[in-house]
């Protein structure tokens, strides 16, 4: 059973504790409840995306406290404290540059260079931001293709047991996801959401771009997949000469997603592997097989689209 933990100072500061050691708790924001752990722990990361069976790596939004702390991760701009100024601590994620040697597990940003950060208004979502004292990734806190949860209840019809806690704060105020706003370009709507469009382009003095060649139905896709350089190939069952080799399980390799073929330890290595095997240079990176199960099927995808002609 996952903990039901209320906002007395004792059961947040239980909650930082959990989120510190690894573990998801589910909490409110204003806009719905957010499957939160630590953004810089990618094994905690990828129980996100196990406790939510998400059949794909998206990115995520880191939660901050104070856009201080966004600076440190996102490259900031004119236009980013325009926003901040305007609308944080509130509904709207920024897409920003992403810092180098930022201690951010690269599943968080799916292997992008850009990180989608915001600050969240709801109280019991800045006493856990201040009882962890560190970023906190966060998705919608509901099982994959399911309603987003705005009450305690919700969260745990949802995820009962896969959790370590919920922190109940009541029904959330807005009910509606964040709006995003892209800023490694011009700056673009990625995604409606709690905060009008209208609203931003007051403040900013112009409009807002729509992402290009796609609906709004598919918020951040364009841009969001990481692939490498390097040709993949995949299910390789023994290594040719002129590869790099990024192994599962016991076998000789240059990087090894899990030797012990642990799917949680795959996921949260996959990016930063990829990453690393692109940086050695090859022209080819072969990728030995993974299960199709659990994490195992989010993993395949995201190296389907990695080894897809482009
Ligand atoms: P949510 O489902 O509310 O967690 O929102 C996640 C969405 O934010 C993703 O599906 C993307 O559309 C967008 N997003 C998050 N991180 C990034 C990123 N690093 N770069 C671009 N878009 C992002
Ligand atoms: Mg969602």
């Amino acid at each position: 059973m996952s903990e039901r933990l209320t906002s007395s100072p004792k059961d947040v500061a239980h909650a930082g504790d959990l989120i510190g050691a690894g573990a998801l708790v589910a909490f409110p924001t204003e806009t719905v409840y957010g499957l939160g752990a630590d953004a810089r722990n990618g094994r905690a990361v990828a129980q996100i995306y196990q406790a939510k069976g998400r059949p794909s790596f998206n990115p995520l939004i880191v939660h901050v406290a104070h856009a201080n702390v966004a600076r440190e991760f996102g490259k900031w701009s004119e236009t980013a404290q325009t926003l901040a100024d305007a609308f944080w601590p509130g509904p709207l994620s920024l897409v920003l540059p992403l810092r180098k040697n930022t201690g951010l597990s690269e599943l968080v940003t799916a292997g992008l260079e850009s990180v989608a950060i915001r600050v969240p208004a709801g109280d019991l979502a800045q006493d856990l931001l201040a009882a962890f004292n560190g970023p906190i990734a966060a998705p919608s806190a509901n099982p994959s293709g399911r309603i987003s949860p705005t009450t305690a209840e919700h969260v745990l019809a949802g995820l009962d047991n896969k959790i370590a806690a919920v922190l109940d704060g009541g029904p959330c105020a807005v009910g509606l996801e964040s709006t995003i706003v892209g800023l490694t370009g011009a700056p673009t709507l990625l995604r409606a959401g709690g905060v009008p469009r209208e609203a931003i382009e007051a403040v900013l003095g112009h409009p807002l771009k729509d992402p290009e060649g796609s609906a709004i139905s598919a918020p951040g896709q364009l841009e969001s997949h990481y692939a490498p350089e390097a040709r993949v190939r995949l299910n390789a069952e023994t290594w040719a000469h002129d590869e790099r080799t990024l192994g599962f399980g016991q076998m000789e390799c240059d990087l090894n997603l899990s030797e012990t073929a642990d799917l949680i330890e795959a996921a949260a290595n996959l990016f930063g592997h990829l990453h690393r095997l692109d940086a050695m240079g090859g022209a080819k990176i072969a990728v030995a097989p993974i299960p199709q199960t659990g994490l195992g099927a989010a993993i395949n995808d995201r190296l389907k689209r990695a080894a897809a002609p482009r």
